[in-house]
């Protein structure tokens, strides 16, 4: 079978990190197992020699099975088509991957701009971790206003999430990536929400993506892993060095889960943006509905960024429901399909009562006294799924 040309991410995401035909054979299985192992052996010096001089370089290179062997070589193959970098390095789950990426650029003395949409534990890494070894962290609204009335000149790093946590509020990532290049800050985005499928950060500028495969890679709530992917060589070798020193290591049965899974994330992907769509519809309808946060409906405050920057959408929306907090809360509790819960990206509904606690630092949020609802919808009938967000309005009427 000769190699396929086709640069689209659907056919990629089927043709890449496939098991090497044996040579003696000529024949492989389709689906690459997973290689569980501690130790590697070398069929000779100048063979490990080899090994060690790649690494000297940068290069993915095995001495030792922390780095993985073939099945996470493929699975950072096809992070690397799915964000277009050239370099992918795993991490035990997502929050690892966003605190390897951000050790990795920063040191003593640094300053990091954050957008106040970010996933909410940045927020303890940088209270327990980066302030105790003296990196220090402002927060700001998404914008290049915002971020430049907070920059200093010992700034590093500029750390972005679109769409925002817990919102979807889109930001402009090509004008920030043009304002950190401009300033000589490395831009990481968190890209978990797009998954390198429908929003592609560093195609859009952006110096760093990181992805938590535990949501839509992974795609069936079984597994936890995280990926940082980059398309400089150099940042890559930065990446791994500090991969390497701090010892993470994925087990190669959850990089075999989430290739297993990632073949079929547009599909999942697109059933759930189709099924949100239809929720939107009949949340739009609804007298208890205030405002619905979904960057592919179009009356979403960032639906033009989302049309510009974006290939598709997923199952994420929340929604501001003109309920009190006892009412909100017989509303969760009355949903029969959603699954109380945090995470999302698998093939279930979930719903989250976001505590406005965690809204305080989004700038985004209007504070308007309404209840914030957060859901994944999954894979389910969008009409049973409508017919038990109806039940449940009445329930909390
Ligand atoms: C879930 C999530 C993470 C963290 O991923 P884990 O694998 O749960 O550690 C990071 N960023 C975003 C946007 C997430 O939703």
């Amino acid at each position: 079978m000769a190699e396929s040309s086709s640069a689209h991410l659907d056919t990629l995401l089927q043709h890449t990190g496939l098991a090497e035909f044996d040579p003696k054979t000529g024949a492989a299985p389709v689906a690459i197992p997973s290689m569980r192992t501690s130790t590697v052996r070398f069929r000779d010096l100048d063979a490990l020699d080899a090994a060690h001089a790649g690494r000297a370089r940068g290069e993915r290179v095995v001495t030792y099975g922390r780095v993985g062997m073939d099945t996470h070589a493929a699975l950072e193959e096809v992070f690397c088509k799915l964000e277009g970098g050239t370099r992918a390095i795993l991490a035990p789950s997502g929050m690892a991957a966003i605190t390897l990426a951000l050790l990795a650029l920063l040191q003593s003395g640094d300053h990091v701009l954050v957008a106040d949409c970010a996933y909410g534990p940045v927020r303890t890494l940088d209270a327990s971790v980066l302030k105790r070894y003296g990196v220090s962290v402002s927060y700001c609204s998404g914008t290049v206003q915002a971020f430049e009335a907070q920059r200093r000149p010992e700034t590093r790093v500029l750390y972005v999430e679109s769409p925002g946590s817990l919102l979807f509020e889109m930001l402009d990532l090509p004008a920030l990536a043009q304002y950190a290049k401009e300033h000589g800050l490395t831009m990481v985005v968190d890209n978990t929400w797009g998954s390198g499928y429908i929003y592609r950060p560093l195609a859009l500028g952006a110096d760093v993506s990181v992805v938590a495969g535990t949501k839509y890679v992974g795609g069936h709530s079984d597994l936890m892993l995280g990926a940082v992917v980059v398309k400089d060589p150099e940042l890559g070798k930065k990446i791994a060095d500090m991969h390497y020193a701090l010892g993470l290591h994925v087990s190669a049965d959850d990089a075999w889960l989430a290739l297993r899974g990632v073949r079929t994330m547009p599909i999942r992907m697109r059933e759930s943006a189709a099924n949100a769509m239809a929720v939107c519809e009949f949340l739009a309808e609804r007298p208890e509905v205030g405002r619905i946060y979904h960057p592919a409906w179009p009356q979403d405050a960032g639906h033009a960024l989302w049309k510009r920057d974006c290939t598709g959408s997923n199952g994420m929306l929340s929604v501001a429901l003109k309920l009190d907090h006892a009412a909100a809360r017989r509303f969760v509790n009355a949903l029969k399909l959603f699954s109380i819960g945090y995470s999302w990206g698998g093939f279930e509904s979930l719903v989250q009562l976001v505590d406005p606690a965690a809204l305080k630092g989004h700038s985004y949020w209007p504070n308007d006294g309404n209840a914030v609802v957060r859901l994944h919808i999954g894979l389910e009938s969008a009409s049973d799924l409508i017919a038990d967000l109806n039940n449940a309005l009445k329930a909390a009427a």
